[in-house]
């Protein structure tokens, strides 16, 4: 269960605990947190730090917290919290009664600021977010002191005191650290800890007014609740002197940040603000549009947590950025759904085929295979009749070399049917594209096998006209027309490179009988067409929608041929 729990996946965040616990640092506990800001819905690069903390916990016997990182009231939704509630489930995981939010701790987290501001470490300052930043000098320049920086303890105190009832509008006023403004790092120099927000937030409502940033917020909730490891990603290494000075100064129990390598996947955007600017501005259909990479968009498309937790597993953890092949996500899946997955026949741009010499209403139960990797799931019956519908693609009037498939005068096998042979196209007058073909049957080839041991090339999936049901299905491509879609000029908008074709919706498609009545979150393979799911949200009982998962061409297979791998 646990993406860390293999040996494969050892890692170095492994070995600081394995050290932490042999000199009995924390007494030996292992306590960590998945620390998501409600602003956004979780992607598969959320999953990582998920299974990460989780999983960690797992292994050591600890525990870990979900803890909502909520100090931005502009930008949070409750609608957000409950999805990540219900993604973090769905991976596997639970925080049994350890859930919290960082504003549950405002309280605290201003007591703390007076503290530093009673120790002389910090003060109010009246630049503006502008001065501020001009002030703040460069990687090569030290930058200046506040002309506020030497104000009394009284006075900062009576200034924050007054900021925290309203008296003064926003961005007029601040709480900055006092630590070094010639500092090597930029983050040390004077870094804002409180500002003046008038915005309700979704738990506190009004009752602040001012909200403390993220870096002054972080690290004392790890403190508060015990957090022994507080894992996180690369871009806050710089922010860790940042995270130990506030909990030296303030003086509370120390966690200690480590940080490790996001997950970057290619064909997508794995950034909150860039998949927001997607659902916005309509580009995909919600938050949970089976292209995208949130954990509800591959939920609806059709991944299921243990592939997702493979994946991770397989890739591990690295303290050096990377962009990993999504390819190998999808073979994740294809691996387990070959195991699992029961197979159908559908056809999705049918063409319709009558058998001359079949009898006009007699109807035959063929028998068919429901798993080849799975013999336990046992064997079921497709009803064949004299019109069927096969594949569109699968019949080709004037075939080039290398087609084998279905063309005139030319014999093909019916899967689990018999061998027919094409004997007459008939076109539609306008266009000229075949509309109907006449084929005759072997009656001695029942069943799919040949009674002469005369061969054919080809086996074309079908089914009965006259039993099938119809159904929508969608296919879908990567969402990008670029490896690396961030990757842009500058003045060029990232999402030029969104792919036009990444969704393809057939809407008479036709499946055979026993496929009807499934329910949303079934899984099956099309023959030939790939790994199906049914739709949870459009899906009806009168009408099916399937999407496809992933095609059974498996590219990551191919790719590790290539660089010869395994
Ligand atoms: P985004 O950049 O997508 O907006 P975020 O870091 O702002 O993500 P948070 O809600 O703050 O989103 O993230 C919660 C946790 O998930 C953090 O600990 C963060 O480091 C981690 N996380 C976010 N993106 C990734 C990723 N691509 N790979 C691994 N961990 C990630
Ligand atoms: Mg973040």
């Amino acid at each position: 269960m646990s993406s860390t729990g293999s040996p494969s996946s050892s890692n170095f965040i492994k070995n600081i605990i394995d050290e932490d616990i042999k000199n009995n640092k924390n007494n030996g506990r292992v306590h960590t947190r998945f620390p998501p800001e409600p602003n956004g819905y979780l992607h598969i690069g959320h999953a990582k730090s998920i299974c990460l903390n989780f999983g960690l916990a797992e292994d050591y016997n600890g525990l870990c917290n979900l803890r909502f990182d909520d100090t931005n009231p502009t930008r949070e939704e409750v609608e957000y919290v409950e999805s990540i509630k219900n993604d973090i489930r769905w991976l596997g995981f639970d925080w049994d009664d350890r859930l919290y939010y960082a504003s549950d701790y405002f309280d605290t987290l201003f007591e703390y600021a007076v503290r530093l501001i009673k120790k002389g470490k910090a003060y109010v300052c009246d630049l503006s977010a502008q001065e501020i930043r001009e002030t703040r000098g460069t990687l090569t320049k030290p930058g200046t002191n506040s002309p506020y920086h030497n104000r009394s303890i009284e006075e900062n105190l009576d200034l924050f005191k007054r900021m925290r009832a309203g008296e003064f509008e926003d961005g007029h006023r601040v709480l900055r650290a006092k630590i070094d403004m010639s500092a090597g790092n930029l983050n040390m120099r004077d870094p804002v800890m409180y500002r003046i927000l008038m915005t309700s937030h979704h738990r506190t409502g009004d009752k602040w007014c001012i909200y403390p940033t993220y870096d002054f917020t972080h690290g004392q909730s790890d403190s508060i609740e015990g957090i022994t490891h507080s894992i996180c990603t690369l871009e806050f290494e710089d922010h860790r002197p940042l995270y130990d000075w506030y909990l030296n100064e303030i003086d509370i129990q120390r966690s200690r940040q480590i940080e490790f390598a996001q997950l970057n996947l290619n064909y997508t955007v794995l950034s909150k603000r860039k998949l927001r600017e997607l659902v916005e501005e309509e580009y995909v259909n919600g938050w949970n549009d089976p292209r995208l990479p949130t954990l509800s968009g591959l939920r609806r498309r059709g991944f299921t947590p243990a592939s997702i937790r493979k994946f991770l597993d397989l890739i591990g953890i690295a303290k050096r950025d990377s962009i990993v092949d999504i390819a190998l996500l999808e073979h994740c899946l294809r691996e387990e759904l070959n195991l699992s997955a029961l197979r159908y026949m559908a056809v999705l741009r049918p063409l319709k085929v009558v058998i001359t010499n079949y009898p006009e209403d007699s109807v035959e139960e063929m028998e068919a295979v429901n798993n080849p990797e799975d013999p336990s799931a046992g064997m079921r019956h497709i009803p064949f009749s004299k019109v069927i519908y096969i594949e569109r693609e699968d019949f080709m009037e004037d075939p080039p070399k290398k087609f084998y498939r279905l063309a005139p005068g030319r014999e093909v096998r019916l899967r689990y049917a018999y061998f027919i042979k094409c004997e007459k196209v008939i076109k539609d007058k306008k266009t000229g594209e075949p509309i109907e073909l006449h084929c005759t049957y072997d009656p001695a080839s029942r069943g799919g096998n040949s009674p002469d041991g005369r061969k054919v090339k080809s086996t074309l999936h079908w089914v009965s006209a006259a039993h099938s049901i119809e159904a929508e299905v969608r296919l879908y491509s990567h969402l990008f027309t670029k490896e690396n879609p961030s990757d842009v000029e500058e003045g060029e908008d990232w999402k030029s490179n969104i792919n036009p074709d990444s969704l393809e919706v057939l809407t008479s498609c036709r499946l055979e009988p026993n496929l009807k009545d499934v329910k949303p979150g079934f899984h099956c393979q099309f023959e030939r067409q790939g790994y199906f799911t049914v739709d949870s949200i459009d899906s009806t009982d009168r009408k099916p929608v399937f999407n496809r998962t992933v095609t059974l061409r498996d590219a990551w297979v191919r790719i590790q041929k290539r660089a010869g791998g395994k």
